[in-house]
């Protein structure tokens, strides 16, 4: 619940999904505090309720500089069943009223009745943060994880890098204290929250069903707590580090789950952003920390002997390398190809180069090549002092290449596996010192020796300088020859199925001015040169592996086998570059999809996709405005260079205005409006999409607070959010803390739009984050449904509060058969299930008759106003003559 704990005044109540703010509108916050006392089932915890939750007593926390109080009581349930419950109340002060605001929420322990035989009101506490102490988490543990039947255990510790070096006091403590109550919040009823130290947390999950499940959960777990926190700079010097262990029933024992828990927080130390990481995927690169004549199970530290002749094979890689080598155009390509080759032949999941640095103390990861089931660790390796790694200590003092392996054969640990690593010293000549290291790690063929990379090591070396004096010219046309062709490509095309890959994104890109330059010599060269660099910059961001050149100036290649988000960074990145080389002179399109699909039909979107691009001027706007990243995003909305528009929506039989769709514009040097549609694209691209909806949901908040201020009435609002800010784990805290700023706005005058004009999300996981939403009484809708792409999965998957009828579909009302039909049963499904539905782009008398007589309740669209600026709206529509539609009005068109 939330209240004005100065006014003692109630103003949000959810209970499990509900909100019941309407009937408790009158009620004083001390009086349902007195109320819940009641259903408190010990006195003498009735008593310490009451004087924790005394009014008084909260605003005198607050002025003391607390923020937040956590408290677990045995409590009755709906059904009169005593429970055990969880109160977590949090202080703070609205910035434009400055009250004193009190967030209470109540989470039941123990849900599923997992450990229920191990909760006890006298079970011992750790003094400061008031969690279980490390032995009673531990007795705890222990006797759970006895019961050797079903599911899988977890245990997690949660490490906050950088308390620790708090200076000891009242400060430490109140932030240890803050963050326990925190985390106990937002990691929920179903784990047990211990301390291990003073800046480690452990928990406990008794039942966990997937690990991907538990790692999104403590994604976002983490995410909720650092911005609950944010307010307060103390929290924005730490990182938190998770570190996950998860076994079966059957194999798992709290204390080696918990040491391997502390490991991964061990390893990840480093890491510059807040991780989560689980033990199964151990990074490979902590060999190099292990002491070399440590006697690790099983783990052998040797040096390795040069002078073997090569074999055949070796001899091959070797050729592959150096041909890689001299056909690269640049230091990039060039390393990281002889990475790739090398990486690829001993099937190894990582290769990468560290490069000595800061006299020699510390080392960088210059290049790296990862197989495709691991993460990059560039960010977490990079800078750490040698001193660390005694593997790369004694490569070092050695000069030759150390290898460490690990053989588990026989062992009765299956989860764990054999484990290579190998470091070369990077060596130019006998006499030099070395300059760097090579790592392979977990070669799976054969470990690696020294043979080979004695001979590949200096003519790397040589790399840097061979691309110092800039790139080399080249036989442009020879290069393009050597591209797959057309015939290549409709051989390849019916390999590329969701049969072969998991998931597939295709760019087309054409040069459409290229032909009409082929006349003269020189443009000849000119046009070849564009050529050679199209093909350049999309095998570079691609892969050369499916890259094609379907026509003289067409290009289609094929990204399989990534995530939605990677592919439509690279798509960014060929965008920004072609366009500085050669402005308004390409198109692209593109396509992605996981799932069931065939390359065939990308293609076929993606070509139209390219071919709608008439207006080569798109985003021009974007590159004029430099909106690259996310702070340029945000600094142009502070200069003014967004603004928004509102679009009126109608409810059709009474004329009454319903509410208001919020668009965004970009606003040019010259204060020309620029439409979305040059922009969107663009920086969901960019992925920079999120700041800007986020953006547009504040401004049009405001918006309608100052209406409201203004005694102009609650105009219901509707704003678009795109696919990539849903899916983004922070974006529901971050709408609900937007949202929290204006109290006197009601959850239900806000609904969010969701349009699929990419397939990206999986209906599955679209539902469980618009679960997520609802329970949180936020409002969806989807937009454009019935439009081209495919949102039939999403409209029978996920409950919609809205629905809004695509406007191609209302352009064909009055004359196409079909879509009359469409439309007639859209507008039934939605009464059935009471859902609104409201008709886009309306834009003559004859739609809106037609709209009419099939029961549509509401439309939208030119015929009856355009997007205009907030004050034009507030003149024609809430000082004019239209009425306001009453809010329960919505239920009797429902229903
Ligand atoms: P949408 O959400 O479907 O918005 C409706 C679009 O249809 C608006 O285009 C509106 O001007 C246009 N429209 C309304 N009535 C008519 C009509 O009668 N005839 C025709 N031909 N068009 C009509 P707009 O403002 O250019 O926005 C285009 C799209 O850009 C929006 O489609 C929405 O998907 C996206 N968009 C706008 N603002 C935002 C935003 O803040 N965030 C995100 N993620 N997307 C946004
Ligand atoms: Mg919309
Ligand atoms: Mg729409």
């Amino acid at each position: 619940m939330r209240a004005d704990l100065e006014m003692d005044k109630l103003e949000f109540l959810w209970i499990e999904g509900s909100d019941l703010s309407g009937q408790v509108q009158d009620t004083r916050c001390s009086e349902i505090l007195r109320l819940e006392k009641k259903k408190i089932f010990c006195k003498g915890d009735q008593e310490s309720f009451l004087a924790n939750f005394d009014r008084d007593h909260l605003l005198q926390m607050y002025r003391q500089g607390q923020r937040w109080l956590c408290a677990e009581y045995r409590r009755a349930d709906r059904s009169g069943h005593i429970r055990w419950v969880r109160h977590i109340l949090y202080l703070t002060e609205e910035p434009v009223s400055r009250h004193i605001y009190l967030f209470v929420y109540m989470i039941w322990l123990d849900p599923a009745g997992r450990f229920r035989r191990v909760i006890r009101g006298d079970a011992r506490r750790d003094p400061v943060s008031r969690v279980y102490d490390r032995k009673t988490i531990q007795w705890m543990a222990e006797t759970l994880f006895s019961d050797r039947t079903n599911g899988n255990r977890a245990v997690a510790v949660l490490q906050a890098s950088g308390l620790e070096k708090q200076p000891d006091g009242d400060g430490a403590g109140q932030m240890r204290y803050e963050l326990a109550a925190g985390l106990s919040l937002v990691l929920g009823g179903g784990c047990l929250l211990g301390q291990y130290s003073p800046h480690q947390f452990v928990a406990v999950f008794p039942d966990v069903t997937e690990k991907e499940g538990l790692r999104r959960q403590l994604e976002e777990a983490v995410t909720a707590l650092r911005r609950m926190l944010s307010p307060d700079p103390a929290y924005s010097s730490l990182r938190f580090i998770t570190g996950v262990q998860v076994m079966p029933a059957a194999a798992a024992h709290y204390h080696s789950m918990l040491t391997q828990a502390l490991q991964v927080c061990a390893f990840w130390w480093n890491a510059a952003a807040d991780t989560v990481a689980f033990m199964q995927e151990r990074e490979g690169w902590e060999w190099m920390q292990l002491q070399p004549d440590e006697d690790e199970g099983g783990i052998s530290v040797h040096a390795l002997k040069a002078g073997r002749p090569l074999s055949e094979q070796e001899k091959d890689v070797a050729l592959d390398c150096v041909s890689t080598m001299l056909s690269a155009r640049t230091l990039n390509a060039s390393l990281l190809g002889v990475l790739q080759t090398i990486g690829l032949y001993y099937q190894a999941d990582r290769v990468y180069t560290l490069m000595l640095v800061e006299n020699r103390h510390a080392v960088i990861m210059t290049f790296e090549w990862t197989s495709g089931s691991k993460r990059s660790i560039q960010q977490v390796v990079s800078g750490i002092q040698l001193e660390r790694f005694p593997l790369l200590n004694r490569c070092m003092q050695e000069r030759a290449p150390v290898s460490l392996s690990r053989d588990l054969s026989g062992g009765e640990d299956t989860a764990r596996q054999p484990w290579h690593f190998t470091v070369f010293p990077l060596i130019r000549e006998s006499q030099q010192p070395v300059e760097g290291f090579l790592c392979i790690e977990n070669a799976r063929k054969s470990p690696a020796d020294a043979a080979l990379f004695g001979a590949l090591i200096p003519f790397m070396l040589q790399q840097r300088e061979r691309f110092g004096g800039g790139e080399r010219p080249s036989a442009v046309t020879e290069r393009l020859m050597g591209l797959p062709d057309l015939r290549a490509y409709l051989e390849a095309l019916y390999t590329l199925t969701s049969q072969y890959y998991s998931s597939m994104g295709v760019v087309c890109l054409d040069i459409p001015g290229l032909s009409s330059h082929s006349g003269r010599r020189s443009s000849f060269e000119s046009g070849s040169r564009m050529l050679w660099y199209v093909a350049h910059t999309l095998e570079e961001l691609f892969g050369p592996a499916l890259l094609f050149r379907t026509r003289e100036a067409e290009f289609v290649v094929f990204y399989p086998n990534t995530t939605r988000e990677v592919f439509l960074a690279c798509c960014g990145r060929l965008r920004s570059i072609l366009q500085r080389r050669y402005p308004k002179q390409v198109r692209i399109g593109r396509a992605w999809a996981d799932g069931e699909f065939a390359g065939r039909c990308l293609v076929k979107k993606a070509q139209a996709a390219m071919h709608s691009e008439t207006d080569l001027t798109e985003g021009a706007w974007v590159q004029a405005a430099g909106l690259k990243d996310g702070s340029a995003v945000s600094e142009a909305m502070h200069d003014g260079r967004f603004t928004v528009y509102y679009q009126p929506k109608i409810n059709i039989r009474t004329g009454a205005l319903s509410g208001v769709e919020a668009l965004a514009r970009g606003v040019g040097e010259d204060g020309a409006v620029i439409p979305p549609s040059q922009f969107i694209g663009y920086l969901e691209e960019a992925g920079t999409i999120r700041e800007l909806d986020l953006f547009v949901l504040e401004q049009s908040l405001a918006q309608v607070e100052q209406w409201r201020s203004a005694g102009l009435g609650i105009v219901p609002v509707a704003v678009n959010l795109s696919r990539t800010t849903l899916a983004h784990s922070s974006t529901l805290a971050s709408v609900l803390a937007i949202q929290s700023r204006y109290p006197e706005i009601p959850a239900r005058a806000l609904e969010l739009e969701i349009t699929e004009r990419d397939s990206g999300l999986e209906a599955s996981v679209f539902r469980s984050i618009a679960e997520r939403f609802h329970a949180c009484g936020l409002r969806l809708s989807l937009d454009d449904f019935g439009s081209q792409y495919a949102n039939l999965a999403l409209f029978t998957n996920v409950k919609f509060d809205t629905v809004k009828i695509d406007r191609s579909l209302i352009a064909d009302v009055v004359s196409n058969p079909i879509a009359q039909t469409l439309v007639r049963d859209i507008v039934q499904i939605c009464r059935t299930h009471h859902q609104n539905c409201v008709a886009e782009g309306v834009e003559n008398p004859s739609q809106l008759d037609a709209l009419l007589k099939m029961g549509c309740p509401y439309a939208q669209g030119y015929y009856f106003d355009r997007p205009m600026p907030a004050q034009v709206f507030a003149e024609k529509y809430l000082r004019g003559e239209i009425p306001l539609e009453r809010q329960d009005a919505h239920k009797e068109d429902r229903i």
